[in-house]
């Protein structure tokens, strides 16, 4: 097969004029930091998604930390997080003096296993932390129900899945505190940055204050004319705000989002058919309850070796990627929180075999042809 000549990249975000005018707007306005744009933002986005409160931050490792904070998880508390994510979802209950207990995900959606979380759950549990991987959503119903029967807070990681449906309703109405990412890889982007949802009024607050130092939540007003000089500091908080150039591009991607996702599941629907029947990989099996929002498309080998298959992908021209390296195999919480030999099976299985291709809204079908054919080609070889 001829190799393409330009490099095929694993990502790209897409960012049309609208976002460019919104941005430009922000700056001629001389109000560039959190303000109308970023309250606008959260309306919209908390009525999207269905929720009461939609917090705006810089970052999803913002919104997990502050989530973490929020429920009260800290020192002697062990929460149970899956391995197969990002390390900031493990890193935020570090910041907070809890432990983290990896669980270990289902073959079948790289999600926890529910059967995993109720084994190892001690006195000491206080949380789960659910990533619903790659914009799958993970097993709620069944993990609400033992979240209830163990009376535990339930934390979900969404950086994945803005857009993502379970049981018809979007992940982030589903009663948690649910923490977006809007990172440049992600489904929607700002850039950077992050929100928080919840339902829950009391949860809301104490974000608002703790992105913002602390002080009252209506503080970053304090400059302007309604505003006032007087402020009080309730508790030391951080520096976790969005800001209003951020929400610029925020506005528009948001109206974008049924869009982008109407694409990556062509594209999805484009490699299924093309994947289907091979031995040589296997692609994810979505459950009737999930309308997935791919934010990755993840493959796994069944006996080719992944490094020499990214080394082959990348002479075909075509950027790929691995999500993720677990947690606990870095060196830190190996040496720190090291898992027992017969644990966590399915993660390291996984990781050795496990390979993301591209999959963005501007790729066009021959570009994902293109990426089926090498695909396959590479594997029988
Ligand atoms: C990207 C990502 C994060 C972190 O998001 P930031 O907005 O970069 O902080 C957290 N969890 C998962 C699963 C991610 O992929």
């Amino acid at each position: 097969m001829k190799v393409r000549s330009s490099f095929l990249l694993f990502c790209r975000s897409s960012i049309g004029v609208l976002e460019k005018k919104e941005v430009e707007d922000t700056l001629s306005s001389g109000w560039l930091t959190m303000g109308p744009k970023v309250l606008e933002f959260e309306k919209k986005f908390a009525e999207y998604i269905g929720v009461k409160y939609a917090v705006a931050v810089n970052s999803c490792t913002a919104a997990l930390h502050l989530a973490v904070l929020a429920h009260g998880i800290g020192k002697g508390d062990e929460v149970i997080v899956p391995s197969q994510t990002f390390v900031s979802t493990v890193n935020v209950l570090l910041f907070a003096g809890a432990k983290p207990v990896f669980g270990d995900i289902e073959k079948s959606s790289y999600n926890l296993d529910p059967l995993d979380i109720e084994k190892k759950i001690t006195k000491k549990t206080k949380a789960i932390v659910v990533v619903h991987y790659g914009g799958l959503s993970a097993n709620l119903k069944k993990i609400q129900s033992i979240a209830r029967k163990h009376k535990l807070v339930i934390i979900e990681d969404a950086a994945h899945a803005v857009g993502t449906k379970y049981n018809g309703k979007y992940i982030g109405s589903h009663g948690n505190t649910t923490c977006f990412s809007f990172y440049a890889t992600k489904n929607l982007t700002t850039g950077e940055g992050g929100m928080l949802t919840t339902d829950n009024p009391k949860i809301a607050e104490y974000v608002q204050k703790s992105r913002m130092h602390g002080i009252s939540k209506d503080a970053w007003k304090r400059y302007s004319k309604e505003g006032s000089w007087k402020y009080d500091v309730e508790f030391p908080g951080f520096k976790y705000n969005m800001t209003d150039i951020q929400a610029s591009l925020g506005l528009h991607q948001l109206k974008r989002l049924p869009g982008f996702l109407k694409r990556r599941r062509q594209i999805a629907a484009l490699f299924d058919k093309g994947f289907k029947g091979s031995q040589e990989l296997e692609v994810i099996q979505v459950p009737k309850e999930t309308e997935h929002s791919y934010h990755l498309y993840p493959i796994l080998l069944q006996s080719y070796d992944r490094d020499i298959f990214i080394e082959e992908m990348k002479k075909m021209n075509i950027g790929v990627s691995v999500h993720f390296i677990p947690v606990h195999q870095f060196s830190y919480y190996k040496k720190n929180y090291p898992v027992k030999k017969n644990d966590m099976l399915v993660t390291n299985d996984v990781f050795n075999r496990i390979v993301s291709l591209p999959i963005y809204p501007d790729m066009t079908d021959a570009d994902v042809r293109y990426v089926t054919e090498a695909v396959l080609t590479i594997l029988r070889k």
